[in-house]
């Protein structure tokens, strides 16, 4: 085998192929701009490319249209490796970790889980239609309100988001309050409080609406505003997929919200698993995987939006005290 003739650091011949390297976990990987970004045919972002260092050095993108690009590029940096850097200069690859290899196993279970269900939602999805009057009339809290909503879906001393989806950061920090201070401000609330509410609790003193600044998730949200092209249909297939994950999936259904324009939003209880099970199924019934998101401001119940109400339609009774 040949010498190499200086000693270069291997994570310095990748920033001299790829510019510059964001290295995450002591530089076994990092991100990196995707030497095949001008032939992405979708909007290229900041994290889509990643190279990894352990072992023979690899290249991955998020994007499909640049793999060969992506090709070329990991042989002519494993090449470099090879003629600059000493033997072993690179760490073995690295194993997945006994608590990564269960959260794979975990979210393929789910996954294959969800597709079995979805099979009978694709077959005839029309079996959980939910027409509206019957929603109604099965309420098991008529006539609640806002009021109720708070008090229903947390404990008195849990920190909620309520605000304009911007409003995050220390000037909007009058954003959040306990559940208890909201049941207690004026039903509806003004319009100046916004349209939105996060579904997860805060820690205290948060001040953004941010993942590290959550203490609990205790709802995932089902909304489907793209099941049709038509609003009407839209609206009725969205309520049968709520329906669906209530009396197929089994899942612990908590409110219904209308969103004022063309979708519901079913508010559930997490389910076992969390959202690594929860949101393959959302997805595969055609459910926005965005409004599952923990942090995901999603429509306050009882806000106007262009002059119709964001109504709660539903809401269940939590069995608190
Ligand atoms: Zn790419």
């Amino acid at each position: 085998m040949k010498e190499p003739s200086v000693d270069v650091d291997p994570r310095k011949v990748a920033e001299h192929e790829l510019g510059p390297v964001d290295w995450q976990e002591g530089g076994t990987w990092g991100y990196c701009k995707c030497p095949g970004a001008h032939l992405h045919n979708k909007p290229t972002r900041h994290r889509d490319c990643r190279v990894y260092m352990d072992g023979a050095p690899r290249i991955y993108c998020l994007h499909s249209s640049c793999s060969r690009t992506l090709m070329t590029a990991a042989d002519e940096l494993r090449g470099s490796v090879r003629a600059l850097c000493p033997e072993g200069s690179l760490p073995p690859r690295s194993l997945p970790t006994p608590e990564e290899l269960e959260r794979r196993r975990s979210k393929n279970a789910a996954l294959a889980a969800a597709l079995s269900i979805t099979e009978d939602w694709a077959k005839d999805w029309s079996q959980w239609r939910w027409p509206l009057e019957d929603l109604y009339r099965s309420n098991p809290r008529q006539g609640a309100t806002q009021t109720d909503f708070f008090r229903e879906m947390w404990s008195p001393s849990d920190v909620v988001w309520v605000g304009e989806a911007h409003h995050s950061g220390p000037p909007y920090y009058k954003r959040w309050m306990t559940a208890d201070d909201w049941a207690h401000m004026p039903d509806p609330l003004p319009e100046r409080f916004g349209h939105f509410i996060c579904p997860s609790t805060f820690q205290p003193g948060a001040m953004h609406r941010r993942k590290e600044h959550l203490l609990s998730c205790p709802f995932v949200i089902a909304e489907a505003d793209s099941l049709s092209e038509d609003p009407v249909e839209n609206l009725s297939r969205n309520l049968a997929a709520i329906r669906f994950l209530r009396d197929r999936a089994g899942w612990n259904l908590r409110a219904v919200i209308f969103s004022g324009s063309k979708s519901y939003h079913g508010w559930f209880d997490l389910p076992a698993g969390g959202h690594d099970h929860a949101v393959p199924l959302l997805k595969a019934i055609g459910c926005d995987p965005a409004a599952a998101r923990p942090t995901q401001p999603v429509r306050r119940p009882g806000a106007m939006r262009d002059g119709v109400e964001q109504k709660l339609c539903w809401l269940s009774h939590s069995g608190k005290p």
